[in-house]
């Protein structure tokens, strides 16, 4: 038996939404990761064989290559590809699931349209603070991922038997890989019952697990290798690593989207690591990737420094002006907000 943890009043109006609803568009956040792709495709999946023929997953940017093997993954809907398409559609939508993220902003230049349409607003995510912008907000930061919550979602409209195996591969990647592979954040015996459902539909987990993280270029593995040995800083008073890097460098490794995903988390193997940076310039803004172990809240550290948040493990945000500005205020940052002292951080609180 699983838990019931999200409120019945708003599985009840969520599922009246679904049962009366013609026209869906699911949302999820910019650089869409396992998570966002895997419960969208997943909710995706369910109402498609629920049913209903007008379902349209839409995304702001486009997606890692290591995603493009999803069942469905094809029919998403890239904004900044087809503006006027995916704008067309929030605008006809009769119900729009907002799904892993917490606040219009991280739907980046989507957000206008997703707060002009006039369907029904559903969100569903595992972020602190939501911002309150839908009609029902399922908001519970202790499951380990929104794939998690589309599951028990789907469970508690009790409509489990329409999970196909598309659905359960696509919950079961967003969980995957928003727990590093069951590494980190997946303590909750529940996690791994979901699991066991999840292979009666006939997922391949091992499959799953390859096909996400052993598709990788030459190029990518160069640069990892660059990274590690020429571009890793280590702050040993402060338990920190830190890894830029600038434009120039990305582009010599012929970098496309998703190319870096990982890095941040490479330093925290190093024992007494216990907060890992990742600084990237993008074209027009500066990329900020924090994760910690243990008890250092980098989210706060986020939202302090670059303007963004997440969870206590795993956080971002971002920085306007020259990468080597960013890297100043981390610096500044870590004298202020020392991961070797978090008493004094707890005391600040
Ligand atoms: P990543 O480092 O993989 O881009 O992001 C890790 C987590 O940090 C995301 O799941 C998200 O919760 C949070 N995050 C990343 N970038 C931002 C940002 O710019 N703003 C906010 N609020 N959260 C972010
Ligand atoms: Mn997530």
């Amino acid at each position: 038996m699983i838990t019931k943890i999200i409120r019945e009043e708003e599985i009840q109006k969520a599922k009246k939404y679904v049962e009366k609803g013609e026209s869906f568009v699911i949302v999820t956040h910019v650089s869409p990761d396992g998570d966002a792709l895997g419960s969208a495709l997943g909710l995706y999946h369910f109402l498609t064989t629920y049913g209903k023929d007008n379902v349209s997953v839409v995304v702001p940017n486009a997606f890692p290559r290591f995603y493009r093997w999803m069942p469905g993954s094809k029919e998403i809907i890239i904004h900044e590809k087809y503006p006027d398409f995916a704008e067309q559609l929030l605008r006809e939508a009769d119900v729009i699931f907002c799904l892993d993220f917490n606040e219009p902003k991280r739907v980046d230049k989507l957000a206008p349209a997703l707060m002009a349409a006039e369907g029904r607003r559903v969100l569903i995510d595992h972020h602190l603070n939501p911002a309150d912008f839908c009609r029902v907000t399922m908001s519970y930061p202790q499951m380990s991922s929104t794939s998690e919550m589309i599951f028990r979602f789907i469970c508690r409209m009790g409509m489990f038997d329409l999970m196909n195996k598309a659905c359960a591969t696509c919950i079961y990647t967003g969980m995957m890989t928003d727990t590093g592979s069951f590494t980190y954040n997946s303590n909750k015996p529940e996690i791994y019952t979901i699991i066991s459902e999840l292979i009666k539909k006939g997922i391949d987990k091992d499959q799953i697990y390859r096909n996400v993280n052993q598709v990788y270029s030459e190029d990518r593995l160069r640069m990892m290798g660059y990274v590690l040995y020429e571009k890793m800083k280590i702050y040993p008073e402060q338990q920190t690593a830190l890894i830029t890097l600038s434009l120039d460098e990305l582009n010599h490794f012929h970098y496309v989207t998703g190319d870096t995903e990982g890095f941040v988390n490479l330093p925290l193997s190093i024992e007494g690591v216990t907060f890992s940076a990742f600084i990237r310039e993008d074209t027009d803004y500066v990329k900020v990737s924090l994760r910690s172990v243990g008890e250092f809240p980098c989210n706060r550290f986020a939202n302090r420094y670059f303007n963004g948040g997440g969870h206590k493990n795993a956080s971002g945000g971002e920085f306007y002006g020259p990468l080597a500005d960013a890297v100043a205020v981390f610096e500044q940052g870590l004298t202020e907000f020392n991961p070797n002292k978090i008493e004094d951080l707890n005391k600040e609180a």
